[in-house]
């Protein structure tokens, strides 16, 4: 899905990249403008600012409202408004740093760009595009997967 995120989401903003959504984070960016950017380019609104909320309501553009900070309960609600998937798939994910697609890569094409110790454990790689960010499923992989499998428990309450 096509999403543009106020500047109180960044961290929201880089999970629904990782889950796979074109999201436009506008940080600094004034309402006014926030709003003809989610009509002019068809993406849903993202907002944790009730008056943004309304706003964009009034002008018939397509908007959700935040409602909760934890980040379990923000994607299980998402999930459940828009039934998006809440499982990582890196052939679709996107860069959570710059929003480009990453794409897989063979070791040696990166193994000068990363420590020792990554290289001597990992073997699948990823990369942006466009930033060039390098992604593997390290230690964080674990915490990402259990944040995921808890708001999929949220989701069925
Ligand atoms: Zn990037």
């Amino acid at each position: 899905m096509k999403f543009v995120t106020d500047g109180m989401l960044g961290k929201l903003t880089r999970w629904l990249r990782m889950l796979g959504h074109n999201v436009k984070y506008a940080k600094n960016l004034d309402d006014k403008t926030i709003i003809k950017i989610a009509k002019s380019e068809k993406r849903t609104l993202l907002t944790r600012d009730a008056d943004l909320y309304q706003q964009a309501t009034n002008q018939h553009a397509s908007t959700f409202f935040i409602e909760r900070k934890d980040k379990v309960e923000c994607l299980a609600s998402l999930s459940k408004r828009f039934g998006l998937k809440l499982e990582i798939n890196p052939d679709i994910s996107r860069c959570p740093k710059c929003n480009a697609k990453i794409k897989q890569v063979k070791k040696p094409e990166v193994s000068q760009k990363i420590l020792p110790s990554t290289k001597a454990h990992y073997e699948e790689f990823w990369q942006c595009g466009r930033c060039g960010k390098i992604y593997w499923q390290g230690a964080h992989w674990k915490r990402i997967s259990e944040t995921l499998r808890k708001a999929e428990r949220v989701m069925q309450e």
